[in-house]
């Protein structure tokens, strides 16, 4: 029997553990960290995260969706908040279409209970200090204690995360290995709304709510105890900036200033401020993706992505379902599926970055905007009257399984449609006559 290791337990490597054990391939899996089901998450790391549709197909390839969508929240559109208090609404899809906001320490346990239930071996504490590609042979360093030792496969799968040592391994292996690593100016910190006293949530629980103030942006996702986890995106630098903010008193003025209604509802924000860290954002993109069919990486190993999308977790969910049809297509002949794997996934992975990166700018500058509203309803309109011609950029990443290269094409183009209808003189009050519908008939031939 084929024996495959894992680098990385995070969410993509232990769902590709379920996927391969399901498959009867004898699989063991290798993570740093301590067995999360026994310690205590840290505060201020993303403790939940948006789960959409490739998600969710990823999740029913080992038949756990049902058990995860009762520990998600639908949030079926996006809450903006101006800073007059100010509240505007925009559906994410038609009929309640929703994303799931999730916990990843939930998830992330479940795959691994689930894994370690069906025969999956798993080594916690152990990071993975070096490759030996040829032989299969993996070097590890035990984290507490330092102790050294090896492991041997006949296929690794690299699946630890955006600064994976797998990849770094390929880099040094493989001629010609193209790389390239995007921060943005901006980071991240997570802080938090209290429940209510009665354990109920602060605000509308069945959405996303976002604070859009043009260079940054706070954003809130609901928790099943009632809790919203809170991020700011925010520069690193500048005026304001992470930088620009000594002391709590300015982080209370601040925040007083420009997020006056969320103010009342965070759990200690001076507090959390300084003690909860600052994330950096960062785009990964490499190539090859494997070697000799000893090393293949995946989810963020392969393709770190910015969050603005909620697609990182989703986009690496569905590298395991494609890798798995793959398997099937080619009745798991390794040979064929590994590069086939490599050219189906890279396009979309590179699209999907590209996007995540576009949409930031959508999301904490324009989504408050009237005209961007009015063009997200021409275009709502539109794709309901004709859904075999149109479909929003956001539904097609969101709630479709099209590759994301494909959607980004399709996006680019109704774009610039979109960007000449809303020339037509008079665009607020003709948004739904025959004239626009004609029009955007006209556009798309
Ligand atoms: C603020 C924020 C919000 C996000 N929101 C969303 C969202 O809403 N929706 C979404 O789909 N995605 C979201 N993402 C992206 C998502 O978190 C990632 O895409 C996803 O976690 C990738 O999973 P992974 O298993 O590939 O990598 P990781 O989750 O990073 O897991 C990698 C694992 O490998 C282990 N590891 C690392 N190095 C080694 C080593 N040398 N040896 C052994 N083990 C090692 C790590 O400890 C870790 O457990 C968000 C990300 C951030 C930062």
């Amino acid at each position: 029997m084929k024996k495959i290791s894992i680098i990385g337990a995070g969410l993509v490597g232990s769902l590709l553990a379920l996927y391969l054990n399901k498959r009867g391939y004898k699989v063991t899996l290798h993570e740093r960290r301590p067995d999360m089901r026994k310690v205590k998450i840290p505060a201020g790391r993303s403790i939940n995260l948006a789960l959409s549709d490739r998600g969710w197909r990823g999740l029913q390839g080992v038949a756990i969706d049902d058990t995860i969508r009762q520990i998600g929240i639908p949030m079926t559109h996006r809450t903006m908040h101006s800073v007059d208090g100010k509240i505007t609404t925009q559906p994410y899809g038609k009929d309640g279409q929703g994303i799931y906001a999730v916990s990843r320490g939930i998830l992330n346990c479940t795959l691994l209970d689930l894994a370690e239930k069906g025969g999956v071996e798993i080594h916690f504490n152990q990071r993975c200090t070096g490759l030996m590609l040829t032989s299969g042979e993996m070097q590890f360093e035990h984290s507490e204690n330092h102790q050294k030792s090896s492991h041997h496969a006949d296929l690794i799968f690299g699946a630890d995360g955006a600064f994976a040592a797998s990849r770094l391994q390929l880099q040094l292996s493989t001629d010609q290995f193209n790389y390239s690593q995007r921060y943005l100016q901006h980071g991240y910190k997570e802080l938090m709304f209290v429940a209510k006293a009665d354990g109920s949530h602060q605000l509308e629980k069945n959405a996303l709510h976002i604070w859009p103030r043009g260079g940054y942006m706070l954003i809130a996702l609901p928790n099943l105890d009632g809790t919203f986890t809170v991020t700011l995106f925010f520069p690193l630098k500048g005026n304001p900036s992470f930088e620009s903010l000594h002391n709590k008193q300015e982080v209370k003025a601040f925040f007083q200033k420009v997020f006056p209604d969320a103010v009342p509802l965070l759990h200690d924000l001076e507090e959390d401020f300084f003690h909860n860290p600052t994330g950096s954002l960062v785009t990964i993109k490499c190539a090859p993706w494997s070697f000799d069919n000893k090393l293949v990486l995946i989810g963020d190993a392969a393709h770190a992505i910015v969050p603005f999308y909620g697609q990182g977790m989703n986009c690496g969910f569905e590298d395991c379902s494609v890798l798995n049809d793959l398997l099937n297509q080619f009745a798991d002949d390794w040979e064929k599926v590994i590069p086939e794997y490599e050219r189906m996934r890279k396009p979309a992975a590179d699209a999907i970055g590209e996007l995540a990166v576009d949409n930031f700018i959508e999301m904490r500058d324009l989504v408050g905007k009237p005209e961007f509203l009015l063009r997200k309803k021409i275009e709502g309109w539109f794709s309901e009257k004709h859904p075999d011609k149109w479909i929003p950029l956001y539904t097609m990443v969101t709630f479709s399984h099209l590759p994301y290269h494909e959607a980004q094409a399709r996006g680019k183009k109704q774009d610039a449609i979109m960007n000449e209808i809303m020339k037509m003189s008079d665009i607020e009050n003709i948004w739904n006559s025959s004239m626009v519908e004609n029009r955007i008939i006209d556009l798309l031939k």
